[in-house]
């Protein structure tokens, strides 16, 4: 089976680097599937769950938080803000998060920055959809 090297880099490091048979990735203008060789592509990422297919048959699923993919036909690149492969997901911290920022949201106050708190929701949930496999 062929195959493609994949790296997911946040600015903290490295959180993915191997060898896959497919990328599944939600870009904020759709889900787009990659295979080894495939034309250059660069498009930003929504905050939601990167697929990797491994030559095995077996799934990795990442949690990322935006950022962007880059594809050229033997090397795709994920940037992104941050990235947690879903066995390494904090569960208690991301429910914590969830309900943190939606108690925000559900302030009235002025002070309340509603796109930070919006985003942050976003990446709560999905970390908890990762984790628990529902992507
Ligand atoms: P929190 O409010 O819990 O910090 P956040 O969404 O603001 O969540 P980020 O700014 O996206 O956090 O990430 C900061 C760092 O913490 C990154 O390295 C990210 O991978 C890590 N991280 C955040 N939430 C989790 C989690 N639930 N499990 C594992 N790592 C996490």
């Amino acid at each position: 089976m062929k195959t493609v090297q994949v790296n997911i880099v946040t600015p903290d490091g490295p959180v993915y680097d191997s060898e896959i048979a497919m990328v599944i990735a939600k870009t904020v203008s759709g889900d787009i599937g990659i295979l080894p060789g495939h034309i250059p592509l660069v498009a930003p990422l929504q905050i939601s769950a990167v697929k990797l297919k491994l030559a095995d048959g077996s799934q990795k699923v990442v949690a990322v938080s935006g950022g962007f993919i880059e594809v050229r036909p033997d090397k795709i690149s994920i940037l992104a803000p941050s990235a947690e492969v879903a066995e390494n997901i904090d569960l208690a911290r991301a429910q914590a998060a969830k309900k943190r920022a939606e108690e925000r949201l559900q302030s009235k106050s002025d002070d309340i920055d509603f796109k930070r708190a919006e985003l942050a929701l976003k990446r709560a949930i999905n970390r908890i959809n990762v984790y628990e496999g529902r992507v």
